[in-house]
């Protein structure tokens, strides 16, 4: 599972990317994506360590990936959307930041221009693949190909054209099973998930420009404003520090800290936690698993021999203040393997193999 940062030049990728993953690749970073690890950021997870004081503790991470900047000419950026075809969510970094002192690649700042050049674009590319592929099935139409094949895929092909000339993409599209199996390997780009990173200047941090919302949304694209020079000052102050800094702002968390959980929400993941004295950990899963497809995420062992689960609700622990009175008040939940594991659940694994 991969995010991949991407924008023009100037915007406050390689600043987000430190700041996400504390690498700090040089300005010329050539045509390769530069990948790193993000730590998820999760109140939850630093309570349960204060709670347990374990030796260890390994939060949940995800994977960024530094794309190399876009260009202002669409032509010349085909090449590099090839790169975006590896990655699961696109996180589109938007200037919206007036500084004279930084250069901006299309003159003045419009972060709404740039956003619909690029949500074009990714359109254009997918409309081309397709277009490609009608035509190459066109060509060898009555030679190998089976014709009925050729025909249901044609006509998959041609719906989804239709829906993109409508204006809308592929994350709106409804895949029937069928499309998938003939279509699903293909390399599209409008039907992932886009975060549009809006790099806003500091004084206006919490504030989207007006209809930003209203524009995107239908496409699928989910907007977030961060203040890239104010995430880095944030990044700099000692716990203490912050706290204060934060609240003058009137914020409760870091827009950064926000940004890790719309990505992980993005890629369809969750985490159940597991606590105790030798390690507190976040482990990641997809949404929807149950208790032994989770269980397999901490060791195959578990899923093949699983028994049940021991679960307890966060707030109940919270709450309760320690499992003991999780217990004792009858909050310890015996779970089975149909059980659907819930974001934030506590779990304690019963198996044998
Ligand atoms: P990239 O080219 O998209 O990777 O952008 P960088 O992260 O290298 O940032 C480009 C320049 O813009 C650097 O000089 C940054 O210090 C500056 N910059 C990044 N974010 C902000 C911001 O939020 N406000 C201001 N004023 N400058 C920023």
């Amino acid at each position: 599972m991969r995010l991949g940062l991407v924008g023009l030049p100037q915007v406050g990728k390689r600043t987000l990317f430190t700041l996400l993953t504390g690498q700090s690749p040089g300005p010329e970073r050539g045509a390769e994506a530069v990948p790193g690890l993000a730590e998820m950021r999760d109140d939850r997870f630093d309570n349960l360590v204060e709670m347990y004081n374990p030796k260890k503790r390994t939060p949940a991470q995800i994977e960024f990936s530094l794309l190399p900047d876009l260009d202002t000419d669409a032509e010349r950026n085909r090449t590099f959307f090839k790169l975006l075809e590896r990655v699961d969510v696109i996180c589109y970094v938007a200037r919206a930041f007036e500084d004279d002192t930084v250069f901006h690649s299309s003159g003045h700042v419009d972060a709404t221009r740039d956003i619909a050049n690029f949500a074009e674009e990714l359109e254009l590319m997918d409309l081309l693949f397709i277009e490609k592929r009608l035509e190459r099935i066109e060509e060898v139409s009555g030679r190998k190909t089976d014709p009925l094949v050729a025909a249901k895929e044609r006509a998959a092909l041609e719906r989804m054209q239709n829906h993109l000339e409508e204006g809308k993409t592929l994350f709106s599209f409804e895949v029937t099973e069928e499309d998938h199996s003939i279509v699903g390997s293909y390399p599209f780009l409008t039907d992932k998930p886009v975060v549009v990173v809006l790099n806003v200047a500091d004084e206006d941090a919490d504030a989207l420009p007006d209809g930003l919302v209203e524009t995107f949304a239908p496409r699928g694209f989910e907007l977030i404003p961060v203040s890239a020079k104010v995430e880095q000052e944030i990044s700099e102050l000692d716990t203490e520090e912050r706290k204060t800094f934060l609240t003058d702002l009137g914020i409760e968390a870091p827009a950064i800290d926000r940004l890790t959980r719309i990505c992980y929400e993005a890629l369809g993941l969750i985490s159940f936690f597991t606590v105790g004295e030798d390690e507190v950990r976040a482990w990641t899963i997809r949404r929807g698993a149950s208790a032994p497809q989770a269980g397999r995420a901490i060791h195959k062992d578990i899923e093949r021999g699983f028994i049940r689960t021991e679960v307890i609700n966060y707030e109940d622990l919270v709450v309760l203040g320690s499992e003991k009175n999780v217990k004792e008040n009858g909050r310890l939940m015996q779970k089975g393997r149909d059980h659907v594991v819930e974001d934030g659940e506590i779990h304690h694994f019963l198996f044998k193999v």
